[in-house]
């Protein structure tokens, strides 16, 4: 339970916090890791929906609209891949993949297809909790009436108004290519980005497999953005994440 290899995903005070009332389904076939969740959602009064297989999987999520999907890639069914691709043509919610070592092609397609973010088995609570908890205020940001155009996490402050950018209140002056990558992350911040969806994103869907050039901007936008440079995370071999810092809790 203490496996926290990234040092992003401390445990906050409360790990229930802003959890309450969701519903998780989750789709896997080990008993041992279902049995892990089911006690981890117990203590944060999470509603969970277990279903064994893909195809179950796919039903329980048309008969109980979860809040958050948590989806095994290995599946004695049908893969993992096949239940995003499913899920995506008719519903938005947030999947997260459970994904075992060697199964990082069949990741990175599933971020491809729409999958909103992956933790590696074996994976800790408290890593997965705070996962779920990005997807789910993600959610609720999207969905809320108001847009707010200025975006601030950790030193980083981008006024999407104005097209401003500021690291600890400096003004940092970026090209129209690098900011353009640094909106892209902030689109999908909190998650995982995979360097197509980046590149698909910034240079045009034609240059989706130049992986070199995003690795030439990105440093350079590190480069300028200083101390914020360590709030953008390589995900090695799969894409980059934004980090966000998590609100003041009440
Ligand atoms: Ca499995």
């Amino acid at each position: 339970m203490s496996t926290v290899s990234d040092p992003q995903y401390r445990p906050l005070e409360d790990p229930s916090a802003g959890l309450r009332k969701a519903t998780i389904l989750v789709i896997e076939d080990d008993p041992s890791i279902r049995r892990m969740l089911s006690i981890a959602f117990q203590d944060t009064g999470l509603t969970a929906v277990e279903a064994e297989t893909g195809n179950d999987g796919i039903r329980a999520a048309v008969k109980h609209q979860p809040d958050v999907i948590l989806l095994d890639i290995g599946l004695p069914d049908i893969s993992g891949l096949e239940v995003v691709q499913n899920i995506r043509v008719w519903s938005k919610v947030p999947i997260i993949i459970l994904s075992a070592n060697g199964q990082e092609h069949l990741k990175v397609s599933c971020l491809e297809m729409g999958a909103d973010d992956y933790v590696t088995k074996p994976f800790g609570v408290a890593e997965l909790m705070a996962r779920i908890r990005v997807v789910l205020r993600r959610e609720s940001l999207a969905s809320g009436p108001d847009v707010n155009p200025v975006f601030e996490s950790g030193p980083l402050r981008v006024d999407m108004a104005t097209r401003e950018v500021f690291i600890s209140e400096e003004r940092v002056k970026l090209t129209p290519l690098e900011y353009k990558l640094l909106i892209s992350l902030i689109k999908h911040a909190g998650k995982i980005v995979t360097h197509r969806q980046l590149l698909a994103e910034v240079w045009g869907q034609e240059y989706a497999d130049e992986s070199q050039y995003l690795r030439l901007y990105i440093g350079y936008l590190r480069k300028k953005l200083q101390e914020g440079a360590s709030f953008i995370l390589n995900e090695p071999g799969v894409g980059y994440r934004l980090l966000v810092t998590e609100p003041p809790l009440k």
